[in-house]
């Protein structure tokens, strides 16, 4: 049933990087939820693969001593529903992650495997990048640490080099300090479904609620990986809080966005719900942010 030629079980990091080197052709396996369906389909068949599922250090959720977020790669998205971290600081991160497969997927699947595979529709994705967060790497050549939209090279592929692996997603404490935010998964059934289109966006106010001082928003499915949208956040930016900033924000999208037709939904489709996402979340962030809009 499952094609496996050797399975290395990897003890610590530097010894993942060991078996990396040692066997060149090997992939990373890490919950698997991704990785055993694909050898089951018969698509790496003959597989060898090394496992990071033991290393415990590379589970949790904490601070640095920046006051960083640092949420170890292997750590399932149960856990990180759970974590009181995440539920005080970025909740909407914790409400996207909820929203990914079934409870089993939930327990067993991880931000590093979500993040690493390198697909659009990844639902921790989107939101990591409305967050600024920090891929931090490891490899012969020691550590790297890059933004996340650097990390997504193109569909299914990402900026991971010969045995390299993710150690930690961090997201800096002004990436969130003083940020609300909203993910809404657009997917044809409410559960078990992947995305049609996921929009998240994170916004700051001013002190007195009156103004938009940033507001960042994430697409995935707008494109063939994850991406921001540059122009709506500009026009966001330092604007008063009111139903026209909210439109013009929303409508600004499409400049940005690239989506494209799929048996799932036409392109025109998911370009209509890219702006109705972008308003939704940009208002229920403000709300959340203690702003009020009028009209
Ligand atoms: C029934 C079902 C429903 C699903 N529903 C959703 C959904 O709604 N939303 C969603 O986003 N996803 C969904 N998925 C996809 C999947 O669960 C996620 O992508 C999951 O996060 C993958 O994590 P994993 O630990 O299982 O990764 P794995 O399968 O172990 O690995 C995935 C990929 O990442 C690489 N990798 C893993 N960890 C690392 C690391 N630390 N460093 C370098 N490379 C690494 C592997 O080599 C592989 O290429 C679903 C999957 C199934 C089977």
């Amino acid at each position: 049933m499952y094609d496996i030629k050797a399975l290395y079980e990897a003890e610590s990091v530097q010894d993942a990087i060991r078996l990396l080197q040692e066997h060149p052709k090997a992939q990373i396996i890490a919950g698997g939820s991704d990785v055993l369906v694909q050898i089951r389909e018969g698509r790496r068949a003959g597989a060898e693969l090394v496992s990071i599922f033991s290393i415990d250090a590379l589970r949790g959720v904490s601070y640095d001593e920046n006051e960083a977020i640092r949420i170890g790669s292997l750590t399932s998205f149960s856990h990180i529903a759970a974590s009181p971290i995440i539920r005080e600081k970025i909740p909407v991160l914790g409400e996207a992650v909820s929203l990914v497969g079934g409870p089993q997927i939930r327990n067993i699947g991880t931000i590093g495997g979500n993040t690493c595979n390198g697909v659009t529709s990844a639902d921790s994705a989107s939101t990591l990048m409305a967050w600024d967060a920090v891929v931090e790497l490891h490899g012969p050549e020691g550590v790297r640490r890059l933004p996340i939209q650097d990390f997504y090279i193109k569909a299914g592929v990402v900026d991971l080099r010969p045995a390299e692996l993710q150690t930690a997603i961090i997201i800096p404490k002004a990436a969130y300090e003083g940020y609300f935010g909203r993910y809404i998964k657009y997917a044809m059934r409410e559960a078990m479904d992947i995305a049609n289109l996921g929009c998240s966006v994170n916004a700051k106010l001013s002190g007195d609620k009156k103004t938009i001082e940033d507001a960042r928003v994430a697409y995935g499915v707008a494109g063939p990986v994850p991406m921001r949208a540059p122009s709506a956040e500009a026009i966001a930016r330092g604007r008063a809080v009111c139903r026209e900033t909210v439109d013009a924000f929303a409508r600004a999208v499409l400049d940005d966005i690239h989506p494209r037709d799929s048996w799932r939904a036409a392109k025109a489709f998911r370009e209509h719900i890219a702006v109705e996402l972008a308003k939704r979340a940009l208002t229920e962030s403000i709300e959340r942010a203690g702003g009020v809009i009028d009209g």
